[in-house]
């Protein structure tokens, strides 16, 4: 048989996420000028290619999407443990982000933006808010462009004087110009911008409405954190309303199939159905769901009645390890834990009787940081799975030396439950057919001197922000310097 050429060839399990969610165990994927050509087992292949990766012990996967993210806060990585809200809110989350302009936004962006593709990340949302150097979010981009991650950026305009410390606030022309500007800018094939705000409670209503207006004009998603931090505070108080975050998003005539809201736990009764009658899409965030002691995350909620769902990570000040494997995981044990708790507040005592089955499965996690994040981002006639036609975003895994992964008969399980991947074991991944890091290192940022410009760069900003005072605040060690020697 004559062979058909394609720019590259990749063999291995192909796990493709396609509607009838089939995994050829020993598979090919062909893919030319960016897009998959053809899918299948690998004995029916007909191509050869100009490159060929992979055979025995591979996995081939749609890349993985994340969908809720703040990159910019990379230069406080981790810092929120141990801190009250208004501690790390007004103490160093404003502060240090709003003083970085566009060079240190790209320093601060880079490592965790290097997190996400080295671990299999293609497509990565970002909020950005800090936009007291208007340029701060040019700078992110610029590190997205870098790293050749596939984006949708959303600007989200913020001015409420009690949720937004003055610096930060912005009005809405300059929001929307703003807006306008970037998405001139930076917008390509892989890179998309659209507007919005944090929550519902950091802009007048009118505001909100008018940004979301825009996403529903230019043909973008309103990307929101509902209910945020906020909500509770203010709903009643400023916007007279005693009723939930998604049912004021309703009533104001936003809550719309371009709605996308990140969280969305601890609702009123009856919300659930009004998101999914109204075709929003959801933005898990179950591991930071499990930092902050929520016993009660609930995804169940939503998938059991169709409502669209991705998984994100958030802003790394929280996000520890930014790490999409490990969303997976705790997207299960936070949908168990949540059931058992709810089991046990309700009516009916916990009582195992040896016949249960949980609920969730490593298939199901995947498919949500995978197809299901494309379609909460409203991208799965492009990406999300291993489909002729569309754009080769690709992750390959290499379990050969990877004992965690050994041996294979239950080999999602321990993928998922086991957080992923080791990097060194992630032997491609490509964007839009481009391959972006080979064995766990991208092809052009050099990792080493991206840490060693955010190591430099966090000192700089405690000192400059007065936050070092929020350092290791409640720490039970004795640390010893030995500037003073
Ligand atoms: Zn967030």
């Amino acid at each position: 048989m004559e062979l058909k050429k394609c720019d590259t060839l990749l063999k291995g399990m192909v796990i493709t996420m396609d509607p009838e969610r089939n995994v050829f165990t020993n598979g090919y994927l062909a893919i030319t000028d960016g897009r998959i050509i053809s899918v299948g087992s690998a004995r029916n292949c007909e191509y050869r290619g100009a490159e060929e990766l992979g055979g025995e012990g591979h996995i081939v996967l749609p890349g993985l999407v994340n969908v809720h993210a703040h990159l910019v806060q990379g230069c406080m990585r981790g810092m929120a443990d141990g801190t009250t809200f208004e501690e790390r809110f007004f103490g160093f989350y404003y502060p240090m982000t709003g003083a970085c302009d566009e060079e240190r936004s790209h320093t601060s962006a880079t490592p965790p933006i290097l997190d996400l593709v080295r671990r299999g990340v293609t497509t990565t949302v970002d909020d950005h808010f800090t936009h007291v150097h208007k340029n701060s979010i040019d700078g992110v981009l610029a590190a997205i462009r870098d790293v050749g991650i596939r984006c949708r950026m959303a600007r989200l305009t913020i001015n409420d004087a009690d949720a937004v410390p003055e610096p930060f606030r912005e009005n809405l022309d300059t929001g929307i110009a703003e807006t306008e500007r970037i998405k001139s800018k930076w917008e390509n094939e892989l890179i998309s911008v659209t507007a919005s705000s944090i929550g519902i409670t950091y802009c007048e209503p009118e505001q909100l409405k008018e940004l979301w207006q825009w996403t529903v004009s230019n043909d973008r998603q309103f990307d929101i954190h509902a209910p945020a931090v906020f909500d509770q505070k203010y709903l009643a108080k400023r916007r007279g309303w005693e009723g939930g975050s998604f049912e004021w998003l309703n009533e104001m005539g936003i809550l719309s199939p371009n709605v996308i809201a990140a969280h969305a736990q601890n609702l009123k009764p009856g919300e659930a159905d009004l998101i999914r009658d109204s075709g929003a899409s959801i933005a898990l965030v179950p591991d930071m769901e499990q930092v902050l002691g929520l016993v009660s995350f609930d995804a169940r909620n939503f998938l059991e009645r169709g409502v669209t769902c991705g998984l994100g990570l958030d802003g790394p000040v929280v996000a520890y390890g930014h790490d999409l494997w490990t969303a997976m995981r705790s997207f299960l044990t936070g949908q168990r834990l949540g059931d058992e708790y709810r089991r046990r507040s309700g009516d009916k005592q916990s009582e195992w009787t040896g016949e249960e089955i949980l609920y969730g499965s490593a298939e199901q996690a995947l498919e949500l940081a995978t197809i299901g994040g494309a379609k909460a981002l409203m991208m799965d006639d492009h990406i999300g799975s291993l489909e002729p036609g569309k754009d080769a975003d690709v992750l390959v895994i290499d379990r050969r030396g990877e004992t965690q992964l050994s041996p294979p008969a239950a080999l999602l399980s321990n993928l998922v439950y086991g957080n992923g991947p080791s990097p060194q074991s992630i032997r491609r991944v490509l964007v839009k057919g481009k391959t972006i890091v080979v064995n766990g290192e991208h092809v052009s940022v050099d990792r080493f001197e991206a840490i060693r410009k955010l190591d430099e760069l966090q000192e700089t900003l405690l000192e400059e922000v007065n936050a070092r005072r929020f350092v290791r605040i409640r720490s039970r060690f004795n640390w010893i310097s030995d500037s003073e020697a």
